[in-house]
């Protein structure tokens, strides 16, 4: 058996706590869904946040170099709350979600044949879950691996941009904007 295969049992009982106080970094992957369903401008979906912010020391990959300084890109709040967490606590883009929202909260580890060695939970929020559901490993390992396979994409991405942000330091030149970064990732703008 698993260490903590009894988080198979989890059900969400809808408290919406992980979509309040928790900020979610996002990937253009996310953000490209999100402008694609909302016909929403990505400047306005997405919030860049100082390492003050977000507690992110062990992923130095997820700082963008921007004009104002190294930031993270996540999920947009408005008055504590994801800004589209309905008023009923529920997701209003739910369909759409960031794959971060749909991974949270479990936090597997597989073995090498893909069966489940070790399943804890994410303690990012105060989780109301209750035990008496059930999910299959198969599900939350192919929701993580796609969560993964986008964010080391993004990585990815990530480093190349700021390469180009160091030259262009160097040679006396404007690091970009948000808005030059998400035209780099191929991020569509409704307007353009
Ligand atoms: S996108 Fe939906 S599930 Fe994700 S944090 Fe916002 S309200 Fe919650
Ligand atoms: S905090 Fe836990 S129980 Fe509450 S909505 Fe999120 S996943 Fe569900």
């Amino acid at each position: 058996m698993a260490v903590g295969e009894r988080f198979l049992k989890f059900r969400c009982t809808g408290c919406g706590n992980c979509c309040k106080e928790p900020l979610l970094p996002l990937n253009d992957v996310d953000l490209s869904r999100l402008v694609s369903h909302t016909g929403e401008s990505p400047l306005s979906i997405v919030k860049w946040v100082t390492r003050h912010e977000i507690a992110m020391e062990d992923e130095p990959e997820a700082f963008v170099r921007l004009r104002q300084g190294k930031r993270v890109m996540v999920l947009g709040h408005r008055r504590g709350r994801c800004r589209y967490l309905g008023k009923d606590d529920r997701c209003t883009v739910y369909d759409h979600r960031p794959t971060g929202c749909q991974v949270f909260p479990f936090d597997p580890q597989f073995k090498r044949d893909g069966g489940l060695k070790r399943l804890t939970l994410i303690q990012a929020t105060d989780c109301l879950y209750a035990l008496d559901g059930q999910n299959d490993v198969e599900g939350i390992r192919q929701m993580r691996e796609r969560h993964d396979t986008d964010q080391h994409a993004y990585y990815d991405r990530v480093a190349e941009w700021n390469r180009d942000q160091q030259r262009r330091k160097r040679k006396g030149e404007h690091v970009g904007t948000p808005r030059a970064f998400l035209k780099f990732l191929g991020v569509r703008f409704p307007s353009s």
